[in-house]
């Protein structure tokens, strides 16, 4: 039994649903203690236990998900016992059933699915653009990126956007695993920027809000009206309003979010977003901050039959520490990470 502290380093949701995938991946039952405990709210809050049952689900029937008396774990749970059953890809249904983001159900499924004999279809159902979470639009562009040097091994198609708070979105999710395993990844150079765009989608919101929000990263960027897409969505997928700006170059697409929220001015949303669209573009590395932990799962994956990966990333954050560490609690797996070029160099490889 694989024993996980919850309150190390970031101390947050990730800790859960990596520990969940690796224990699907691996066959090997954990338990963690201290969920969420740097949170404001720590337990498992509706999104966090949503993670939990879908995992449940993929693991079959053989799988459970307990609190520490040994009955099913519940919200609010800040202790869990968790015991892995053989996945089978298939057909799933998960909704969050709040305006969490059902892309972090996906984060937790997707590593096991991608490792069964079988592929998978999923609908997943709740927020799809959320702050402090992948956006669809994020994992959607990045989605090559994840299968290095191999073809990508899943797709996604939006249905309906959910922003929070209504919630209400749904995506689908083709999952076909790769034959030989995941391959290597090598992300070092961005090569030339072929396209920067930006995208305001909103949805029952006043327009105006985002020609508001195009017009400052015009201003401060300099981008034509070809850089600039006003999208606006049916009343019904809202409210909601997310400002994205989409750098393609070469080698890595990176994709930057800011949300507008009630009491917050467009232009406010506009800044934040414009703030790191500055800071990518000034950076040479290819990996930015969010694509940095959420990559090495594959990378250690790979690790396994042998392939070294390694990234280049603008910064690493305590999710990307935090995450190296409980990936080497499940995998024997070594991640190496050297400050370099004003950035830092992430390696994994066997052990
Ligand atoms: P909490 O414990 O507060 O619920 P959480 O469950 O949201 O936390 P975190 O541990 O904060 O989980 O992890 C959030 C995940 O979302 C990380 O993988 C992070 O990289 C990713 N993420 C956050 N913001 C963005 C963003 N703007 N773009 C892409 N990915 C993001």
């Amino acid at each position: 039994m694989i024993e996980i502290d919850g309150s190390q380093g970031e101390g947050g949701g990730q800790i859960l649903r990596t520990a969940l995938a690796l224990s699907l991946v691996t066959q090997q039952p954990f338990t963690l203690a201290n969920i969420r405990a740097k949170r404001p709210k720590p337990g498992l809050m509706r999104q966090h236990l949503a993670c939990v049952q879908a995992a449940v689900a993929v693991g079959g029937a053989n799988s459970r998900a307990l609190a520490q008396d040994g009955s099913p774990v519940g919200l609010g749970a800040t202790h869990l016992v968790f015991q892995p059953g053989p996945v089978q890809g298939g057909d799933f249904m998960f909704a969050v059933g709040s305006a969490g983001s059902c892309m972090l159900v996906l984060q937790t499924v997707l590593w096991p699915l991608a490792m069964a004999a079988q592929p998978s279809k999923l609908v997943l159902q709740g927020g799809t653009h959320n702050p402090m979470a992948p956006s669809f639009s994020f994992l959607k562009h990045l989605a090559p990126f994840f299968a290095g040097e191999g073809p990508a091994f899943f797709d996604m198609t939006l249905q309906r956007h959910g922003f929070y708070p209504a919630g209400g979105g749904e995506v689908l999710v083709h999952v076909q695993p790769p034959p030989k395993g995941l391959a290597a990844i090598e992300l070092i150079e961005r090569g030339a920027l072929l396209e920067a765009r930006a995208e305001a989608l909103h949805a029952g919101i006043p327009r105006s809000v985002a020609e508001r929000e195009l017009g400052v990263l015009q201003r401060a960027l300099g981008w034509g009206d070809d850089q600039l897409h006003d999208r606006g969505l049916r009343s019904n997928e809202g409210p909601g309003n997310a400002l994205q700006v989409i750098l393609r170059h070469q080698h890595i697409t990176e994709v930057l979010t800011a949300y507008g929220e009630k009491g917050v001015g467009a232009e406010d949303v506009a800044r934040k977003v414009l703030g790191e669209t500055k800071d990518y573009l000034a950076h040479q590395a290819p990996v930015g901050e969010h694509l940095a932990d959420q990559l090495m799962i594959p990378m250690a994956l790979a690790a396994l039959r042998g392939k070294t990966s390694q990234y280049w990333a603008t910064t690493l954050s305590e999710h990307t520490r935090t995450n190296a560490r409980v990936i080497e609690a499940f995998l024997p797996v070594a991640f190496d990470m050297t400050p370099w070029k004003d950035g830092h160099l992430v390696r994994t490889s066997k052990t």
